[in-house]
């Protein structure tokens, strides 16, 4: 029988899917990892099996114990699902701009969910940074995986992501292309590539315009996921040879087309990473192998950037016939 004991053991060897009409006659080829086929649907199911290992390891978390995190995202998704698998316990504090979609994901793996007030500083005690804090002083046998500051972030990609890679096209790569959030994925998969290639294939960051990666002050954006106001210690600074910005407009123009050119409904980290990609591959030879990563799946994003009334209203799509801005914005 070919079959797997546990779901955990579905993480990671995620595929690659060459892109066609999106990459248009750029002389390149360029591949996509397409992390939506981890079992909680993104990359960060990838950490987050690592982190809970670490931490077991270490005794940070035993029988009984809770995990507590803030986050509203794929990495809740992530440590909710190892969590049920391991039997413990999960509490997510986010936000009360996170949609009630992405909560009702992760309590339907079982974990609870406390929503804090978004306009309020990081230091108030109602803020959703102090409000975890204080859950895991609180709580017998907390741990708040941390994935801005836990070396696992890192080390996953290191041991997970980059070794397939290299296999996957029998070393042929030569640049790896990569949204950062944490920077756990560039830093983690771009190290061990560079190791095993002695420094050979050149590591691309991409970034919205805006966020601190690409030199920006960290003013907003709307692409989820990636870009930072503040340095994490996940980020490793020496890592990218290059650092691509990427407007809103462009990520989200891109993610459209994914979905319907290359049949990948993917999320808008996926649209920019792939824009960042395309700038790679225009300007390298047709013998370079260039890889871009796909970190999520569409699904999150159907009310967003799939919905044409939620383009328009930010000015990403002209509006309809007959209607004006202030039409689409009621
Ligand atoms: N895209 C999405 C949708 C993500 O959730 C994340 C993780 N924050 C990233 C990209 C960036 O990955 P990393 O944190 O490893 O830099």
């Amino acid at each position: 029988m070919d079959y797997y004991e546990n779901v955990i053991d579905l993480i990671g060897r995620t595929p690659l899917v060459r892109l066609g009409a999106t990459v248009g006659h750029a002389p390149a080829m360029v591949l996509a990892k397409v992390e939506y086929f981890n079992p909680g649907g993104s990359v960060k199911d990838r950490i987050a099996v690592r982190m809970v290992d670490d931490a077991e390891a270490a005794g940070r978390i035993g029988p009984g114990g809770t995990i507590v995190e803030p986050t509203s995202g794929n990495t809740g998704v992530g440590l909710a699902l190892v969590a049920q698998r391991r039997g413990y316990k999960c509490i997510f504090v986010c936000p009360d701009k996170v949609s009630e979609d992405k909560r009702n994901v992760l309590k339907a793996y079982g974990a609870e969910v406390v929503v804090c007030p978004t306009a309020v500083a990081p230091e108030d005690p109602d803020s959703y940074y102090s409000v975890s804090n204080r859950l895991v002083e609180e709580i017998d046998g907390a741990w708040k995986p941390d994935q801005y500051s836990n070396p696992a972030n890192p080390r996953s990609h290191y041991e997970t992501t980059g070794p397939e890679l290299w296999e996957q096209t029998e070393g042929r790569i030569t640049h790896f292309v990569a949204g950062i959030g944490t920077g756990g994925t560039i830093s983690g998969t771009g190290r061990y590539l560079k190791e095993i290639s002695d420094g050979r294939v050149r590591v691309i960051g991409v970034d919205p315009e805006g966020s601190v990666y690409s030199g920006g002050s960290g003013r907003p954006y709307l692409v989820e996921g990636v870009g930072e106001d503040f340095w994490p210690s996940t980020y490793d600074r020496e890592i990218c040879d290059e650092i691509i910005a990427v407007s809103d407009q462009d990520s989200f123009e891109f993610t459209r087309r994914l979905a319907r050119e290359e049949g990948l409904l993917v999320g808008g980290s996926c649209g920019m990473a792939v824009v960042g990609a395309l700038r790679v591959a225009e300007r390298a030879g047709p013998d370079d192998v260039v890889v871009v990563l796909l970190p999520d799946s569409g699904r999150g994003y159907m009310s967003k950037i799939f919905d044409d009334h939620w383009m328009m209203s930010y000015g990403f799509l002209p509006p309809a016939e007959g209607t004006t801005v202030g039409d689409v914005i009621r």
